[in-house]
């Protein structure tokens, strides 16, 4: 379907309430089954459009991106350094650091386990990007969830999460470019 020029996807799920989600400007609409896709377009269609502009303008970012030259090793001894450096700054132990490929996510974390799985993408990434989401991760043993607290303990470190946020949008298009 196309609202002003822009594509989405529809798709019905067992949801409550209906979704607008996008993903690396892609739209999707998440349906409770029997719903209209045209009303929600309407109804969230500023938030739309702001949201597609934010993402073109990452793509467009995208081109500039440089991308490290890393070996599998190396990255793997920047990620474990990266570990031990900033989970002695929080305080806190990592129990388990693993790498596996995932679709949408740079990493997860289990907190109550302590584990870390990376994605293995994050060896194209820069430096500082790098350092953004192995802190990100160790962060979520402190808290879990994306709330406030969380958000002022990386504020504590990264000053901007914005910037970060959109340099890994940017970043994500770039590896997509290229895989
Ligand atoms: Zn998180």
């Amino acid at each position: 379907m196309e609202l002003d020029g822009i594509e989405f996807e529809v798709s019905y799920r067992k949801v409550r309430y209906a979704r607008v989600e996008l993903k690396t400007g892609k739209l999707f609409l998440i349906l409770p089954p029997g719903n209209d896709p045209k009303v929600l377009l309407e109804k969230h269609k500023d938030w739309i459009i702001e949201k597609k502009k934010f993402f073109d303008e990452c793509k467009r970012n995208s081109a500039d991106k440089q991308i490290p030259n890393r070996t599998e090793t190396e990255f793997k001894e920047l990620v474990l350094s990266l570990i031990s450096r900033f989970s002695q700054e929080l305080g806190v132990t990592v129990n388990n650091v693993s790498f596996k490929k995932f679709k949408s996510k740079w990493g997860i974390c289990i907190p109550k386990r302590k584990n870390i799985t990376f994605n293995h993408t994050l060896r194209y990434l820069p430096d500082r990007l790098l350092e953004y989401i192995v802190f990100h991760e160790i962060a979520h043993i402190l808290e879990r969830k994306h709330n406030h607290r969380f958000w002022n303990l990386i504020a504590g470190k990264f000053n901007d999460c914005q910037e970060f946020d959109k340099e890994l949008i940017s970043y994500q298009f770039k590896l997509q470019s290229i895989s």
